[in-house]
């Protein structure tokens, strides 16, 4: 399998070679050069399968066995889907299921993909994404420096996946004391030798300008390797795949069965995963898009109009791991939707990487998105906390904020005939404050982490300049 570029300017590389990077040569995002396809036979067989069975025969088809030989494949795969690293499952929940499904009501799941170490959906591809960094390091004896920014998901999930992996320093930024209490605790009391929290005296923009102005030093970022872990590696996206499949196993009988699933959405990362199922053969129905106030995505969906927004009309929300206004890998989808034309691609993707827009209505695409399942609603704070009322009473379930999103979304769009998988990207836990804005008393949270806030804490507090980063990478490399 070699994976191509959208943009279609870029050389076919292999699994293992695109692993480590992020955006193409020619600024495009990587996607395999056809879809697997996976026949009702292949379906039948992965009903007796586990989650690691399930994503070896999925992954299996995704690396090749010369780029990654398979026995090698299975042992990261044994070794990162195991119930101890996602051991948060709720009472009643099996961990060893590690993307449990919790039945609401008839035809109405939530799909749980937040039992890992920081309780975020994120950690089920980046757990993978930590053991095959570190496998494909040792074995070209290369190291790397992963630089990125955080306002608090993306961060932990990292810095859990990569502390203490041979061959790699994690160098996080986070805007100075603008996490939640329990976020930072997360991150800043690792005490790991490879990880670097630096704390910028700033918003998460200003940290993010500094990431991008680092990457684009393309000398120093030759010389000192570094390397990103966004929402664009192609790893991640892959490693997500997997979850919709085992989501769609757990509750149909046959293959002639159809299911829907919502997904709290922001860069489109977790729903692109769930599109290429999709595309491999999975019998999805819908796919709905959940947006917060921050609904760029549910105005393309509802007009066929995409419009990226700045940082300006970036609402702060209380589902703010979907505070985002350019879904990065949205570009994955609309290559599949224009046809793969990588040229029209490109000329899309000069508009707005200039600052503009794009309308897919004129040339016929917007019509066919419905072909592809797509359907979008947006939700807002009150929504957010009514939904999360709704559900401790109908259902006896706390969610979290950006669950919340999703069902109340869920709830509006879905065809109560057919099976509706909510992804719940979150435990409430990491959002106390909202949970208690909603219910009146703190959600429950792991006995593991509690007196999380109490423990030691080092970061390196640090103006928002380009050359401070850069000099604290030289020093601790
Ligand atoms: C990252 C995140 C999302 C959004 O996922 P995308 O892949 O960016 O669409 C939703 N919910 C939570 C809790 C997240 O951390």
């Amino acid at each position: 399998m070699k994976y191509i570029s959208t943009r279609g300017q870029s050389p076919a590389l292999s699994f293992s070679e695109i692993l480590l990077g992020g955006l193409a040569p020619d600024g495009g995002l990587y996607l395999p050069e056809q879809y697997p396809q996976f026949s009702d036979a292949d379906l039948t067989a992965m009903r007796g399968m586990n989650y690691r069975e399930l994503a070896f025969a999925i992954l299996s088809r995704l690396v090749d066995d010369s780029d990654i030989p398979h026995s090698d494949l299975k042992a990261i795969i044994d070794k990162t889907y195991r119930a101890e690293v996602y051991g948060f499952a709720r009472a009643g929940q099996s961990a060893e299921d590690i993307t449990p499904t919790l039945k609401l009501e008839e035809n109405l799941y939530l799909l749980s993909l937040s039992n890992g170490p920081t309780l975020a959906f994120k950690d089920m591809a980046m757990q993978l994404l930590g053991n095959l960094f570190e496998y494909v390091l040792s074995k070209t004896g290369q190291t790397t420096n992963i630089l990125g920014a955080t306002s608090g998901d993306t961060g932990s999930a990292a810095e859990y996946a990569m502390r203490g992996k041979k061959g790699v320093r994690v160098f996080m930024l986070s805007p100075y004391q603008k996490m939640s209490r329990f976020q930072t605790a997360q991150m800043f009391s690792l005490q790991d030798d490879n990880i670097f929290n630096i704390a910028v005296k700033g918003v998460f923009d200003d940290a993010q300008d500094i990431v991008k102005a680092v990457s684009n030093d393309h000398d120093f970022k030759a010389q000192y390797k570094i390397g990103a872990v966004n929402s664009i590696n192609w790893g991640r996206i892959a490693a997500q795949i997997v979850y919709y499949f085992k989501g769609y196993l757990a509750v149909t009988r046959d293959n002639k069965q159809k299911v829907s699933f919502t997904v709290p959405s922001g860069n489109f990362g977790n729903v692109c995963a769930g599109h290429i199922a999709r595309m491999m053969g999975l019998p999805v129905e819908q796919l709905i898009v959940a947006t917060n106030e921050n609904d760029v995505l549910d105005e393309f969906f509802r007009t066929g109009v995409y419009a990226p927004r700045g940082a300006a009309n970036t609402y702060h929300t209380s589902s703010p791991s979907m505070d985002i206004s350019k879904a990065s890998n949205f570009e994955r989808f609309v290559f599949d939707l224009v046809g793969q034309d990588s040229a029209r691609v490109r000329e899309l993707w000069t508009a707005v990487d200039h600052g503009g827009k794009f309308d897919l209505n004129a040339d016929g695409y917007f019509d066919q998105v419905a072909d592809f399942g797509f359907v979008s609603g947006s939700s807002n704070h009150a929504d957010r906390l009514n939904t999360i009322r709704a559900s401790k009473q109908k259902y006896g379930v706390t969610i979290d904020t950006h669950t919340a999103d999703g069902l109340k979304v869920a709830l509006e769009k879905r065809d109560p005939q057919v099976p509706m998988l909510v992804l719940e990207t979150a435990l409430p836990a990491k959002f106390e404050d909202a949970i208690v804005e909603a219910l009146g008393v703190a959600p429950e949270r792991p006995a593991s982490l509690n007196g999380l806030e109490d423990l030691p804490q080092r970061s390196t507090v640090m103006d928002a300049s380009v050359d401070a980063v850069k000099a604290f990478i030289v020093a601790n490399t």
